[in-house]
């Protein structure tokens, strides 16, 4: 057993979740959150590892393998009925709901068999501006300029990153990961006046098509409710960071996403899911906005289960990211949290603003998405 554990080249904090999987934790943790609702929070899913990395986009095996573990130690319910039963306590133990960001295209091509196959259900969030046109959402379209660019080099020292080489992908991928978390902290007009001056240096531009950041079109997303195993709910229009929207760009994001997804589907919806979802990226104004559009309930990215005492309109995840091995992905759906590492590598560390690279979450799964 040990010689398994240590078999191969794994870091320091792989090697200490095998040996908590191996010690038997998970099981410890699930006894010990069993009455609580572990809401899983899911982005794109793509054939392959995508490359440069995106630490929200996962492969189609590893979601399989997770999703079969999922299946085999909790009972995973519809969104809509467990946060019922979760209000009406009467839920079972060890109870667990799937959620999937943003509404890529692969979530019909690569996650839908998925959950066919393993009879599960989920709730797909909707960012439904772009739905059905080959736009991406604004931080895929740098992940796909980044991606894509000839540029070897970029000056940003304008966002305060300086020199940035962009010869090969983790140069690519640690550079977008720090504009896009600096390029979160500005007030909306200001982000989106950066986003289009990084891509024009960054260009020539493509659009989505065919890019692990293509989205879905509503007939597409209504053959995913077809039989009953996906419920859609909004996500905002264009998927801004909501507390640095004036008044009434809020409004509009939430309302519009809201009034689409009932034109759309038929029914009117309930629960709404904040972009980025940190407890920075939401306020006031954006809680008031989803109550005023009919919303009972709203995710926020903060990490954690729900129960009783959740906050309705605040309700916590558990984000799953590609860089999280199997052992790192049993604890964390088990509440179990691997403590930060007294160092880290030098690379990360040089990432100034940024919370990355290797040992940390991504978008939407921490401080460090969208
Ligand atoms: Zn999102």
């Amino acid at each position: 057993m040990m010689a398994d554990l240590l078999r191969g080249a794994v870091g320091t904090r792989e090697l200490a979740a095998r040996l908590l999987c191996a010690a038997g934790v998970p099981a410890l943790g699930r006894w010990r959150n069993s009455r609580r609702l572990a809401i899983l929070m899911y982005h794109g899913v793509e054939a392959e590892p995508v490359a440069p990395r995106c630490s929200y986009v996962l492969d189609v095996a590893t979601l399989r393998q997770q999703l079969e573990y999922v299946r085999r130690h909790y009972t995973v319910l519809p969104l809509a009925e467990a946060l019922e039963r979760l209000l009406g306590n009467t839920l079972p133990r060890r109870a667990a709901v799937l959620t999937f960001d943003d509404g890529t295209r692969n979530l019909a091509t690569h996650a839908a068999p998925v959950l066919r196959d393993l009879d599960l259900p989920a709730a797909v969030f909707l960012a439904t501006g772009p739905m059905g046109t080959d736009d991406p959402l604004w931080p895929d379209r740098l992940w796909l300029a980044f991606a894509r660019t000839q540029v070897p080099e970029i000056d940003l020292t304008a966002l305060g990153l300086g020199q940035r080489p962009l010869r090969i992908p983790a140069d690519r991928s640690e550079t977008r990961e720090a504009a896009v978390e600096y390029l979160k902290g500005l007030p909306d007009p200001e982000r989106m006046a950066r986003v289009e001056w990084l891509v024009g240096v960054l260009g020539p531009e493509r659009d989505a098509c065919g890019s692990p950041f293509e989205m879905l079109n509503w007939d597409e997303a209504r053959a995913l409710m077809r039989d009953d195993r996906v419920a859609l709910y909004p996500h905002t229009v264009t998927h801004p960071i909501l507390s640095r929207c004036s008044d009434a760009k809020v409004d509009q994001e939430v309302a519009e996403s809201c009034r689409a997804v009932e034109r759309e589907t038929g029914c009117a919806p309930t629960i709404f899911a904040y972009p980025n979802g940190g407890p920075d990226d939401f306020d006031q104004r954006a809680v008031a906005a989803v109550r005023r559009s009919g919303i009972r309930w709203a995710l926020s990215t903060t990490n954690g289960f729900a129960d009783r005492h959740s906050d309705p309109l605040a309700l916590p995840r558990i984000g799953i990211a590609s860089q999280h091995s199997f052992a790192v992905f049993r604890l964390k759906l088990s509440g179990i949290a691997l403590p930060r590492l007294p160092f880290r590598n030098r690379r990360a560390a040089t990432v100034a603003g940024t919370t990355k690279v290797g040992d940390t979450e991504p978008r939407d799964v921490s401080r460090a998405r969208r």
